[in-house]
């Protein structure tokens, strides 16, 4: 198809990547009738059943469908293996396939922002905006939550009864239960809290963009990539895309340009619109605008491993003939009441564990999946299971984000550097031998099953680190390209504006300084209405 050219549009904000961030500035910054916004998304639709229906994440987290699927570059950490980066590639960005669990971390890491320099983001700071995005439906009613946000985070419309041999066997060896991971105390197990309302997921365009239809100053722009930032006098002028029509276009902004692409995207669009590290944008024939060597550096990500144990029991998800023929009621279930496996996000329980006793915070997460999870649910076994995540929560490794070329339309090459600090893997090691102690108790008797692959006895540290290294990969919670700081190498300042270039910022995951100690979303969603306010004051 001959590419043609539209040059005329422009906005007072110009927002690329309708992602958590993406969706919540949207909609704040548009709120006044008198702005008028674009919302740019390189993804379509999220109204399918693989978005909205909870178990659709089992078809779009290992495919194509609706998601980047991204992979690493080979980790010499992991024996020389190729990561896996799904990344949501549809309105809605990574919150319309994630697992939905609701936590915030703990609330040291954002005093540790505070403490590195990032005034204004200690856990007080930032608080009255996780309690403004909030909508609790679990029936929480306390000081650290909200009711009236549009984000609803529910309980677990049918989690399975398997789930209690999880949560049995942690007590038994020493961890205490908790019903908020979000509450004065994060350590602990129990059952997530998820991003769902009525057993749909509420992903960031249900919470954020619904009601906003009939907003005339907000436009949305779906199906289209955006390639570069024009920047002229290191001033933004707005942003060159192309849609899947064929159609190039140039969109321009009144005011700024705010990158929202994820931990991956905004760095890459920071580099192949010139700013970046300025030899390798050289090496590229990228003209240099503004030579920020930290664009694309700080990539931190929480390594995990998967233990999985093959077990038929209709409580869990699997194929088998019987779930197969059961397929048909458990799909009425769903349609008329919302309930049943279709409601699952899989991680139905978890927690937060100290593998230490001289720890002042958990170091570990544990996700417990009521399925024989393996390889991101790319390779399938035949037949039902558990398995248990076991996750470093702070990881020392530092990776980064560079540029395979300067075609936008390729994939940027990503480098987590996953165990290139030794503390990475004691940390994993231990979190192993945590995640064994609970699936060996006796609690697990009956229900045992058979390893998925040989597991290394706990006193064998050599075949324990080997088994890490061959089967451990990402949770998916990349953060750290684009990282706010008060230093001058930092790629964002305090209000997450891009430092050399006016009229630019970013705002998503990629400008955490450091990697906090939970899952993403939901601190995401914090930054961008904290981030709202910033821009709205500065209009004031
Ligand atoms: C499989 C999976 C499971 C997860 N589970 C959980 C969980 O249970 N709980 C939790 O809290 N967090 C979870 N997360 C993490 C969470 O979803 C992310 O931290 C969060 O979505 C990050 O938001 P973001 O806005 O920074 O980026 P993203 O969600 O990645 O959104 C970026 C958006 O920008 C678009 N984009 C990128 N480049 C371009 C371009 N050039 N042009 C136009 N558009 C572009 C993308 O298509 C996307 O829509 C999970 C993530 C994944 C992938």
């Amino acid at each position: 198809m001959k590419a043609t050219t539209l040059t005329n549009l422009s906005f007072d904000y110009v927002i690329v990547g309708a992602g958590p961030a993406g969706c919540v500035l949207a909609a704040r910054l548009s709120e006044d009738a008198n702005t008028s916004v674009a919302l740019i998304e390189a993804g379509g639709s999220d109204t399918t059943n693989w978005v909205t229906m909870p178990a659709g994440l089992i078809g779009t987290v290992p495919t194509k469908r609706h998601n980047w699927a991204f992979e690493t570059v080979p980790q010499v950490g992991l024996n020389g293996r190729k990561g896996y980066q799904p990344r949501g590639k549809v309105m809605g960005g990574s919150s319309s396939i994630n697992a939905m669990c609701y936590v915030r971390g703990h609330a040291s890491d954002y005093d540790a922002w505070a403490a590195e320099g990032c005034t204004g983001w200690s856990w007080n700071d930032v608080l009255p905006y996780f309690i403004k995005s909030e909508g609790n439906l679990a029936g929480i009613d306390n000081h650290l939550h909200g009711k009236k946000g549009p984000l609803k985070v529910s309980k677990q419309q049918s989690p399975s009864s398997f789930n209690e041999y999880f949560l049995k066997a942690a007590v038994q060896c020493g961890f205490n239960s908790t019903d908020d991971f979000n509450g004065d105390m994060q350590d602990g197990v129990g059952y997530y809290h998820v991003m769902q309302e009525n057993g749909v997921r509420c992903n960031a365009v249900k919470a954020y963009l619904t009601g906003t239809e009939s907003r005339t100053n907000l436009s949305i722009f779906k199906n289209t990539n955006v390639n570069r930032v024009v920047i002229e006098n290191n001033q933004a002028k707005g942003i060159e895309c192309s849609q899947t029509s064929g159609q190039s276009i140039t969109i321009l902004a009144n005011r700024e340009v705010i990158l929202s692409a994820g931990a991956f995207g905004s760095p890459q669009l920071l580099m192949l619109s010139g700013v970046g590290p300025k030899e390798h944008l050289s090496a590229l024939g990228i003209p240099v605008i503004a030579d920020r060597s930290h664009v694309g550096k700080n990539l931190q990500d929480h390594l995990d491993c998967l233990i999985t144990r093959r077990y038929n029991d209709d409580r869990l998800f699997g194929p088998t003939l019987k779930a197969i023929f059961n397929f048909r009621s458990v799909w009425q279930e769903y349609k008329h009441k919302k309930t049943g496996k279709i409601a699952s996000n899989f991680s139905e329980s978890g927690g937060f564990i100290r593998t230490k006793a001289d720890l002042d915070k958990p170091d570990v997460q544990l996700h417990f999946v009521v399925a024989p999870g393996d390889n991101h649910g790319r390779t399938r076994h035949w037949g039902q299971g558990y398995a248990l995540h076991v996750c470093n929560l702070r990881p020392y490794s530092r990776g980064t984000v560079s540029l395979a070329s300067s075609d936008p339309a390729l994939a940027p090459l990503i480098d987590p550097n996953f165990l290139s600090d030794d503390r990475d893997l004691q940390t994993m090691v231990r979190a192993y031998r945590a995640g064994q102690a609970i699936l060996q108790s006796e609690v697990f008797a009956d229900v045992r099953g058979k390893a998925l692959v040989k597991e290394p006895a706990l006193d064998d540290d050599a075949a324990i680190e080997q088994y890490l290294r061959n089967r451990s990969d990402t949770i998916y919670h990349p953060v750290g390209t684009c990282r706010m700081g008060s230093d001058a190498d930092s790629v964002v300042d305090l209000q997450l504006r891009v430092r050399g270039v006016a009229g630019l910022r970013v705002i998503d995951a990629s400008i955490m300084p450091t990697l906090i100690g939970g899952n993403t979303n939901a601190p995401t969603i914090m930054i961008a209405e904290k981030a709202a306010d910033l821009l709205r004051q500065n209009l004031s």
